[in-house]
């Protein structure tokens, strides 16, 4: 016998990491903290508090218990050091620039992300003075040729949403880190079940815990994980971690706090000033579901993995675009970057275009036409009138979205009562 205490497994922890019985009551699962405020022991209990000197509870909008425990499970399910839930994916990717981003400053995304985040690094971001410059991450070279000395952070999708694209994450964490900058990851449609961004050099996580980590198509959410391990310290980039910060009597994060500083920071500032909380149901929804994630990735991969086979063969069906099919230009950074599996969003072209798209979402009965992703339910949507439609045609289809573009994001039911009724959709959609 080894006296080395045990490491617990992925599944171990996605039950029991950041979570313990109610200390007053008893409660064995988290119970739902439905408090805004928390009180005082006494003036200098307060003061303490206030001035982050001690850990404690102020007021929900920075940080509540139930939200507390989702953070440390995300974090740790991650391999991170920390985390900052919020209200949405869109707000995580808000806090998660705001930590260091300021007005002027640019960063470098790719261009196959889910179409909101496109609009959001765009357009609305700009009018906080950040500057997204998009870069087909095909090759990781074109990140490192639109670093300029303005430049702030990369940011890519692991798995992207919609077109199953494949970031070759390990070198362009590489080139970030070159250049002095954060390497920041969605990894909203992988999970960490299927994907660990940190484990190949990313520095920060983003995750709208409103797809797979929650499940059920019933909780928004998102989380911004750190890995803790960036060196906020090691040029003058950073200036809101390392300069002494005039909200907190001077106190500079990073000399503080190290390697929690930007978590810290996420919650003292972020959620302090920006207010995108979480709210404790949504928090309590997320643990439970988070609690059956690696069951759940394993049935939507296979689920997924057997539908993208049965319509590469279809006769209505032009390409197929699943990184877990041999076919796919992905499937070989999908056996390094998501062994388990290619998760379960992905697009197929018609035959029929854009046509064809509305006649199949009108024309299904089990999958669900909306705007949503990682449910129990499958899910369809023909993103060029619908997510995408926001873009013109050239970004759509850069976006991996054109005209006869068809997402799906196969659920947990029967395979063969979702590929009956795909086929009952693609036989309306072939006949005028
Ligand atoms: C849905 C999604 C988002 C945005 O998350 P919300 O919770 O809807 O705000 C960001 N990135 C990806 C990859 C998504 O799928």
């Amino acid at each position: 016998m080894s006296d080395t205490p045990r490491k617990p497994g992925f599944e171990t922890q996605m039950i029991h990491a950041g979570g313990m019985p109610d200390p007053s009551t008893g409660a064995r699962s988290t119970p739902i903290y439905q408090t805004t405020a928390y009180v005082f022991d006494d003036v200098d209990h307060a003061a303490s508090l206030f001035n982050l000197q001690t850990y404690g509870y102020i007021y929900s909008r920075l940080t509540n218990p139930t939200v507390s425990v989702l953070e440390e499970r995300i974090a740790t399910l991650e391999g991170a050091r920390g985390a900052i839930c919020c209200a949405s994916g869109h707000a995580a990717q808000m806090l998660a620039f705001f930590g260091f981003m300021e007005p002027g400053a640019e960063f470098v995304a790719s261009k196959k992300l889910y179409g909101g985040s496109i609009t959001q690094f765009g357009l609305t971001f700009k009018k906080f003075g950040w500057n997204a410059i998009f870069v087909d991450p095909e090759d990781p070279e074109n990140f490192r040729k639109a670093i300029t000395p303005n430049c702030k952070a990369v940011f890519c999708e692991s798995l992207s949403n919609p077109g199953g694209v494949i970031t070759d994450l390990e070198p362009v964490a590489k080139i970030a880190h070159e250049a002095g900058v954060p390497f920041i990851v969605d990894n909203t449609m992988a999970s960490p079940y299927l994907c660990r961004p940190i484990e190949w050099g990313a520095d920060l996580v983003v995750h709208s815990t409103t797809k797979f980590l929650s499940g059920h198509g019933n909780a928004m959410g998102g989380a911004v994980v750190d890995s803790g391990k960036f060196d906020w310290g090691q040029n003058d980039k950073f200036k809101s971690m390392t300069e002494p910060e005039p909200a907190y009597h001077g106190l500079r994060f990073y000399e503080t706090f190290g390697d929690l500083a930007y978590t810290v920071a996420g919650h003292a500032i972020g959620l302090r000033d920006l207010g995108a909380t979480m709210a404790p149901l949504n928090a309590f929804l997320t643990i439970t579901g988070i609690e059956t994630l690696s069951l759940r990735m394993e049935r939507h991969v296979k689920n997924a993995q057997t539908v993208a086979e049965y319509l590469e063969a279809h006769p209505a069906v032009s390409w197929v675009s699943y990184a877990g099919l041999p076919s796919s230009p992905y499937h070989h950074l999908a056996k390094k970057y998501l062994p388990k599996g290619a998760g379960s969003v992905f697009t197929f072209g018609l035959k029929g275009g854009f046509d064809a798209g509305v006649r199949l979402v009108e024309s299904v009965d089990l999958l669900s036409h909306l705007a949503n992703v990682g449910d129990t339910r499958s899910l369809i949507i023909h993103p060029a009138s619908t997510t995408h439609r926001q873009l013109d045609e050239a970004q759509q289809i850069a976006a991996g979205a054109g005209p006869d573009v068809v997402r799906l994001s196969i659920g947990l039911e029967t395979v063969d009562d979702i590929i009956a009724d795909i086929e009952k959709g693609l036989s309306a959609a072939s006949t005028r």
